[in-house]
């Protein structure tokens, strides 16, 4: 009876989980660091399996790779509350075998913001987009998606140079260092950024920017998730400008005359650097059997047909697609594509040259006819992307301050080679689909190297759970990121107790 008793009160539970008396008014949960949440004050952000919400919540992350269930899933509404729910996680009784993920927009399609076995900290809750106009910066919260951030910011009329696709989040897009429309005179979206709010793993919070833990604000550009937790990014705002824009579909028969155009349009940015060029590739037959080249030409100031885009619009479209004027937000918000997939992923740079463009062409083609072969036509999709990465890139982020990627090493003009599939059945098939991409991906390196056209970089926030983004930094970089992770992170506890990501501790030196 006494037994009964003290189940049905819920405070057993507690005693075995965490060994010491339950003195919070709000049931515990079993769970020792859920319920070391709710004793440090927070049951009101935590969300439970229990909940409805839990469930939409899970359903709410991009890739079907992410839909985890963790024990609970705490939501912070400020950064104070974040090194709350640092301090309580990490102080909770860890004998078992259970960690911490975080989320910020939940896009990362390899699941690196989830988890089963563990508690999530959403930061949902931290989504601000503000203005100062005397110092220009635009403070973003890392819970916000791109489009709401624009959205906030043309009341102001300014912008940021964020993502492209509108749903994508801030958190994880800053800290893989940002391919966005403005690299010809911006470099990447983490260059912009003049000040990092963060949580350290012993519960402080703190500035990093080029006069405060400058080291930190170093490692933080394109440096992934291996300090903290960064709860604001203050970033250098730019007018907001309408773009010229355009989305275009052609025949798969000119894709080795667009390639051909797009490696000249990179080796002439710097004659065209308000322009921005992406070009992919892409197999769906539920719409169409042959594959499809698509392109993005986009002019940051709004120039209708700019000359760097004259050859490229020679070649004809399926249909045919006129420039339009759209902001930022507007690009983004009609740019969502569609998740609640299975999501296989691999990126690697090459030099910029018409063989190489047409190897990676032809493999495309390969890899759809293996894949069809393996799992059926109808099941899956294909979005193989090449994106311009001229040296000009490297002296951007160089001049502005530098950051962690390593681009300004690179001598010659390369090909950031993006390959994405959605796998509409299983996760069987989605493994089967992603070892044979794994194998194209080690093929095309391979070629590049017999050719001389290898380049080391590996982009971070395309990259394959099994790759080495931050390795491919180079060795000076990887030193400089262990120093300053050990800095302000003595006891490795990000590196150990918030695993998932790319951590610098599993880098070779
Ligand atoms: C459709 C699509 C379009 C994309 N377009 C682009 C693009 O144009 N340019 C580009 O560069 N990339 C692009 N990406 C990749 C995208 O930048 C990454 O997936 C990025 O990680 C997403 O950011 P997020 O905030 O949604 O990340 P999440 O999925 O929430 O997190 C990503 C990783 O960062 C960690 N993390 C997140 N926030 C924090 C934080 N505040 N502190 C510490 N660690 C944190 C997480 O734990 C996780 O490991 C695209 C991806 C997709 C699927």
């Amino acid at each position: 009876m006494f037994l009964q008793l003290l189940l049905s009160s819920g405070l057993f539970m507690s005693e075995l989980a965490i060994g010491t008396s339950f003195n919070s008014t709000q049931a515990p949960t079993g769970f020792p660091p859920c319920d070391a949440l709710i004793q440090a004050g927070l049951g009101k952000s935590i969300l439970l399996p229990t909940e409805p919400s839990y469930a939409d919540r899970v359903d709410s992350y991009w890739s079907l790779n992410s839909r985890q269930h963790p024990f609970c899933i705490v939501q912070p509404r400020n950064a104070k509350e974040v090194a709350t729910s640092m301090t309580a996680l990490l102080g909770a009784d860890k004998a078992g075998d259970w960690h911490i993920a975080i989320r910020s927009g939940g896009h990362n399609s390899g699941g690196a913001n989830n988890i089963d076995n563990g508690v999530t900290i959403d930061l949902m809750h931290l989504d601000q987009a503000t203005y100062d106009k005397e110092t220009n910066l635009a403070s973003v919260g890392p819970g916000a998606k791109w489009m709401d951030v624009y959205a906030k910011l043309a009341k102001h009329d300014v912008l940021v140079t964020g993502g492209r696709d509108g749903d994508v989040g801030v958190g994880g897009f800053l800290l893989g260092g940002g391919s966005t429309f403005f690299m010809g005179t911006e470099g990447f979206g983490c260059d912009a950024v003049k000040n990092y709010e963060i949580v350290l793993t012993n519960g402080t919070i703190v500035n990093a920017n080029d006069k405060e833990n400058s080291d930190l604000w170093l490692a933080l550009k394109g440096g992934g998730s291996n300090f903290g937790i960064v709860t604001r990014y203050d970033m250098e705002a730019l007018p907001n400008t309408k773009l010229s824009y355009k989305l275009r579909s052609i025949n798969i028969t000119h894709a080795v005359q667009i390639a051909s155009n797009f490696v000249d349009f990179t080796d002439n940015y710097e004659k065209f650097t308000n322009d921005a060029l992406v070009l992919y590739l892409t197999h769906n037959a539920t719409i169409i059997k042959e594959s499809m080249v698509g392109t993005i030409q986009v002019n940051t100031q709004g120039k209708i047909n700019s000359t760097g885009f004259a050859k490229l619009d020679k070649i004809p479209d399926i249909k045919p697609a006129p420039y339009e004027h759209v902001t930022l937000a507007e690009a983004a918000a009609g740019s969502q594509v569609a998740g609640g997939v299975w999501m296989c992923e691999a990126t690697l740079t090459f030099s910029n040259t018409k063989g190489l463009m047409k190897k990676a062409i032809n493999m495309h083609e390969q890899y759809v006819k293996d894949l069809k072969k393996a799992i059926g036509e109808e099941n899956f999709t294909t979005m193989f992307f090449f994106q311009p990465m001229p040296t000009m890139f490297g002296d951007i982020s160089k001049k502005r301050g530098g950051n962690m990627i390593g681009f300004d090493l690179e001598e010659k003009n390369s090909v950031l080679w993006t390959a994405g599939v959605e796998i509409k059945t299983n996760q069987q098939d989605r493994i089967y689909a992603q070892s044979l991409m794994n194998k194209m991906a080690a093929d095309l390196k391979s070629y590049s190297k017999s050719v001389g056209g290898a380049t080391d970089l590996v982009y971070l926030n395309y990259a394959d759970t099994t790759q080495d983004p931050l390795g491919s930094y180079g060795a000076n970089n990887v030193n400089y990121l262990k120093r300053v992770a050990e800095r302000y992170d003595p006891e490795e506890l990000f590196q150990t107790r918030f695993p998932l990501g790319f951590k610098i501790s599993s880098v070779d030196s």
